[in-house]
């Protein structure tokens, strides 16, 4: 077997056997099979795509290529919650403690900023203190104590995929949907949940642009799902727009405490209760009405808010220190109308520029800067009236580079629901 073989093969859209797959993941690990050649593999993938049982045996592979946690010592249903990415996504923050508020086990393993996306632990670390490198043994613990943790993922989860990953990142081969769900499927299973709500972002922000591809998305990981008998329902929604108000790490971390206060935006909270009683219905084995019943009820009488503190101080933060930047500005709009359309893409591209966000792995973040918009899709503005305010660091943007990401129109186009559908 050779990898140049295995490359034309996939280039004339024949199936790879397990074989074949195996010497393709345990080959590139080693260093035997060069970035140059991978890089041709992935992008044949990109173009032919994947049978299902190859996207099966490469998820399997890359699941065995490093450690799996062990979470058997945690006694109950542990249900897990994953977003393919967005802009302003803060959802992890606020789920993991209110649906952990309701009596259900939410051990959870959460990645950095990827590309325009933001990511839960550098959100995480902009509270003062906070630890997110905790060892299994005390990562289980504070579950066992308090039902929640939220932890960076470990050095040797899945490092097939971190490694694919980095050169999917700048090959030009993130967008396909057997190397997407293998990725995301790899990682979910390594981290041993029995339950699995998966947030299937579709839009301009996200990585699946249309409804087909998001729905061909979520069957693929859940299919992957039933292989490995666990559970996984796709919730499809809405990253046409940067989800809530805010945008940038401390910013997002303090939209988080206001809708765990119950004040929270509007589309930000309706789909955090969607996912939080899809969650607590399936670790409880609940009705969706019942569950519906709990979430709301602890998110109106505190408890959400309190698991919340309750896990911050576990992991050593302060829920009280929280810098944001002090270098303010309000960016006004230029004429009057309905915001038609906010790109997601574009403002998390700016909130990157200005600092939120990394462009190579060794970036430092300034968890202070970001955005928090005052305008959004549907509502609104008169000229000279404020659309966002804008929080800066040591780097500096445009009014209009900011302006472009907002379309002003006389007349709105049809409303795209945040929650599309949801598939078992
Ligand atoms: N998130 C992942 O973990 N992997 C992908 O390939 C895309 C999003």
């Amino acid at each position: 077997m050779n990898i140049i073989e295995l490359i034309n093969k996939k280039k004339n859209k024949e199936t790879l056997t397990k074989d074949e797959l195996k010497f393709i993941v345990d080959g590139y690990l080693s260093g035997d099979i060069k970035d140059y050649q991978m890089s041709a593999l992935l992008m044949a993938i990109c173009i032919n795509g994947m049978e299902d049982v190859e996207t099966y045996n490469f998820t399997d592979l890359m699941l065995n290529s490093g450690d799996k946690i062990d979470l058997s010592e945690i006694k109950g249903i542990k249900v897990d919650k994953h977003s393919t990415g967005g802009v302003g996504d803060k959802t992890t923050l606020i789920l993991a403690p209110l649906v952990a508020s309701c009596g259900v086990y939410v051990p959870k393993m959460s990645g950095r900023s990827l590309g325009h996306t933001g990511g839960t632990i550098d959100k995480l670390e902009s509270i003062n203190g906070f630890k997110v490198d905790l060892k299994r043994e005390d990562f289980i613990k504070e579950v066992n104590d308090i039902k929640v943790a939220i932890v960076s993922q470990t050095g040797n989860l899945v490092p097939a995929d971190k490694k694919i990953y980095a050169l999917r990142d700048v090959s030009g081969t993130v967008e396909s949907i057997p190397l997407i769900a293998s990725s995301i499927m790899s990682k979910k299973l390594a981290c041993g949940a029995n339950k699995i709500v998966l947030d299937v972002k579709v839009g301009n922000g996200a990585l699946m642009k249309n409804l087909e591809d998001a729905s061909i998305l979520a069957d693929t990981m859940i299919k992957i799902g039933k292989n490995n008998n666990v559970e996984v329902v796709c919730v499809l929604t809405d990253m046409s727009q940067p989800l809530g108000n805010a945008i940038g790490n401390s910013l997002e971390v303090l939209e988080s405490i206001e809708v765990l206060k119950g004040n929270g935006p509007k589309d930000l909270t309706s789909l955090v209760i969607k996912i939080a009683t899809i969650m607590v219905s399936l670790g409880k084995s609940i009705s969706y009405d019942d569950a519906l019943k709990e979430v709301e009820e602890n998110l109106k009488n505190g408890k959400a808010y309190n698991k919340f503190c309750e896990m911050i101080k576990y992991q050593q933060g302060d829920i009280n220190n929280i810098e944001v930047s002090k270098r303010v500005f309000s960016i006004k709009s230029s004429k009057t109308g309905f915001v038609n359309a906010i790109n997601a893409y574009e403002l998390g591209e700016i909130t990157r520029k200005i600092g939120a966000g990394r462009y190579s792995k060794t970036d430092i973040i300034n968890h202070g800067v970001g955005v928090v918009l005052n305008k959004k899709v549907g509502d609104y503005v008169l000229q000279d009236e404020e659309l966002l305010k804008v929080y800066l660091g040591d780097k500096d943007i445009t009014v209009g580079e900011i302006l472009e990401c907002f379309e002003i129109t006389q007349k709105l186009d049809e409303k795209i629901p945040l929650i599309h559908k949801i598939i078992k």
